[in-house]
Parts: C-alpha cells; sequence; structure tokens
C-alpha cells in the first residue's frame, strides 16, 4: 500500500462515503498495535515488528471488523493509509460486509485523529478521542499467535519474559545511566581494545569482595560483559567453552556441605541418593535430612536447593539483535528514548544463579545494587 497512491483515492472515496446510509449509533474505533511477534524483512535485511492498524466496531457489534499490515514493516502507519483503511472499510468493505457509514469514529492516537478529523467530519461522522477498546489486545495475541502458527512470524524463548524495569526497586533514572553507559561502551569497540581471555579483577559493592570481569567480544560474536564471582567460575567458563570441561573435577572442588554451608575438606562426601548435595560429615547429613528425603528423591527440587547452598549471582550484559529480547525491555527503552536501533544492538542485562554445575543456572533480573554495579562497571571500562 503507497500513501501517495492512497491519497489520490480519497476525494473520489469521501464522495462515495457521503452518500451511503448512516446506521443509527454505529460507532467506530480506529486503532494501531505493534503486534508481539517478529517478521523478516527482506528489503531492510533484518527483523522487524509490524504495527496492525484495526477497525473495530464498538457499536453495535463490539468486534474487530479488519486489520491490516503497516508498511513498510516496522515503521508507524502513516495517517493517509489510516484515512484510506477506514473509507475502504465503508465504501468497499470486504463481502460479508455492509456497505455503510458510522456516526461515530475514535481514534487512540492524538496525531491520527488530526489528520482525518476534517474529511471525516465533512462526511458527516463525528471524530473523538477515546482510550482503547477493551478487546483489542486479546484480537491482537490471537492475531499474532495465527500468524506464528502459521509460520509467517516467529517470538523469540525470552519475549514475554517481564522486563528489567519491572524489578522491584528499579528508578528510571539508573536505568537512563545504564542505557547511557552501555551506548558509549558499544561505540567505543572495547572488544578490539580488551582480549576476551584476560579478566579484570574488580570491588565489588559491599568492601573487600572481589568479582572478575571479561569483556566479550574479542573472541566471539557475543559482544558484552560477564561478571563472575571467582576464579573457579571464569575457568569454568572457559573450559565449558573449549569443550575441556570436566563437571566432576568441578563438583569437588566447589561443593560447599548441603547442611552447614563449609568449604569441602578431605572428609567431605557425597550423598549417595541424589549425587547433588555435599556433606562434611555425618552429623550434617542426618542435620538436614529431615528437609533433604523429599528433595533427594526429586530433581527439580533440587534446583531449588543447590542454589540456595551455592547461590552464586553473575552479572552479564550483551548486546543482542532486538528480536532476542523481551518486548518488555523493548517497548520501555523505545518510549523513554533509553536506546535506539541505529547505535547499537540492545544491551540486555540479566543475572544468572548458578546452584549445582549439574544443574543448568536459573536466569533472573538484577537488583538496583546489582545494575547501579554494573553501570559504573561499564563506564570504568571505557577508560581503559
Ligand atoms: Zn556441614
Ligand atoms: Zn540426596
Amino acid at each position: 500500500m503507497t500513501a501517495k497512491k492512497n491519497e489520490a483515492q480519497i476525494p473520489a472515496m469521501l464522495k462515495k462515503a457521503r452518500a451511503l446510509p448512516q446506521t443509527p449509533r454505529m460507532a467506530w474505533q480506529f486503532g494501531v498495535k505493534r503486534l508481539r511477534l517478529w517478521v523478516w524483512d527482506d528489503e531492510q535485511d533484518r527483523a522487524e515488528r509490524p504495527y496492525s492498524m484495526l477497525v473495530m466496531e464498538l457499536y453495535p457489534r463490539g468486534n474487530v471488523i479488519t486489520n491490516l499490515l503497516a508498511s513498510p514493516v516496522g515503521t508507524y502507519p502513516n495517517p493517509i493509509d489510516a484515512l484510506y483503511m477506514l473509507l475502504k472499510q465503508m465504501v468497499d468493505p470486504a463481502e460479508d460486509e455492509k456497505l455503510q457509514r458510522p456516526v461515530q469514529i475514535s481514534f487512540i492516537d492524538e496525531k491520527l485523529l488530526e489528520y482525518c478529523r476534517e474529511p471525516l467530519v465533512s462526511i458527516g461522522i463525528e471524530v473523538v478521542k477515546l482510550t482503547e477498546a477493551t478487546g483489542v489486545e486479546d484480537y491482537i495475541t490471537k492475531f499474532s499467535n495465527k500468524l506464528i502458527e502459521r509460520g509467517r512470524a516467529s517470538r523469540g524463548d525470552a519475549a514475554e519474559r517481564p522486563g528489567v524495569h519491572k524489578g522491584v526497586g528499579i528508578q528510571r533514572h539508573a536505568l537512563e545511566q545504564y542505557f547511557s553507559a552501555c551506548k558509549d561502551f558499544y561505540s567505543s569497540n572495547p572488544w578490539r581494545r580488551i582480549d576476551e581471555v584476560c579478566a579484570i579483577e574488580a570491588e565489588w559493592l559491599k568492601g573487600g569482595e572481589k568479582r572478575y570481569v571479561t569483556v566479550l567480544g574479542s573472541s566471539d560474536r557475543t559482544y558484552g560483559v560477564a561478571v563472575m564471582g571467582s576464579i573457579q567460575a571464569l575457568r569454568r567458563k572457559y573450559a565449558r567453552a573449549s569443550g575441556t570441561y570436566d563437571v566432576e573435577k568441578d563438583i569437588e572442588a566447589n561443593m560447599l556441605c548441603g547442611n552447614c554451608g563449609k568449604e569441602p575438606t578431605a572428609e567431605t562426601f557425597r550423598c549417595t541418593g541424589c549425587r547433588t548435595l555435599f556433606y562434611c560429615d555425618q552429623e550434617c547429613q542426618r542435620g538436614n535430612w529431615n528437609q533433604h528425603q523429599y528433595e533427594c528423591e526429586d530433581p527439580s527440587k533440587l534446583e531449588h536447593v543447590t542454589r540456595e547452598v551455592w547461590n552464586k549471582r553473575e552479572q552479564t550484559m550483551v548486546f543482542l539483535d532486538p528480536s532476542a529480547v523481551p518486548f518488555d525491555d523493548l517497548e520501555y527503552a523505545e518510549v523513554n528514548k533509553f536506546w535506539d536501533a541505529q547505535s547499537s544492538k540492545f544491551p540486555l542485562i540479566f543475572v544468572s544463579i548458578q546452584g549445582s554445575p549439574m544443574l543448568p543456572p536459573r536466569v533472573v533480573r538484577p537488583t538496583p545494587e546489582e545494575l547501579e554495579w554494573m553501570t559504573q562497571l561499564i563506564s570504568a571500562l571505557l577508560q581503559t
């Protein structure tokens, strides 16, 4: 659909529409919604989130009567296309719809309303601003799922996860600083200066604690910053990457007592039931048995338990294609103008909580302290 071609047809459509019978009290709403999915745009050679333009019949039927993806993909609809779509619905609707002219059309978007007001009023339609009607969100969800089922669009695994701004105590200005630091970091190409295999020692917020920081990107195509709690954790990461990782050795070197949390000694032994928890001695095992007997048989419970015991939080910021980022994060950053797709990939921040190395880590969003520390770290890395 090209706006110019549509614009040329509008005067004739208005004339036709004016002659149509007006259905008493019939009210429509014009809305624009961004779909929660990605389609591949060949022209731009990247994934884009399409906008859907919808006409909802608020009265009498209360449902969406037509919808159309805005073009080009990923661009907010042109007001000419909005007016064209509304007029087409009156003078040239789908086969099962009547030719008719509503009494009122409401808009959610002020700019589209301003553009369409005069022509619509000139054909006897009242134009008002209203908030989005109920049912639109549901319609969009169903429509998105249908496109995905038909293989015409996709959604990343992380797409529906809650955004970083939803975390307890996370402040807007902290995120503003975070995004700004990441943008500078990205454009400074730190992966050209700092080799991925060198770890930088940094002080954690609370005095004395150390963290080990690596800049990702010199050897891999993942760009960002990873923070580890210990040298062992760092070794584990590289051993895993190079295929020399020995999980048994790692476990023996890292197991803390499942009862008292002490470091392993020569006497430390493994629970023969689950082979996942370790104990200093018989006393510690007995002391923990009331609790552990239920977990011992059920690996899903153990995941939680080993995280409690080892509870190692590792902070990561990676630059990702938007299609791999939760919609929540993208929308927040776009609305607040914290991130612009032209200047960098999206800086996603997350924390993985590692329990036993035998079990996969759980991924969560950072606490306010972690976000602040990461921002300071990224700014500091710019100076190196
Ligand atoms: Zn113990
Ligand atoms: Zn056990």
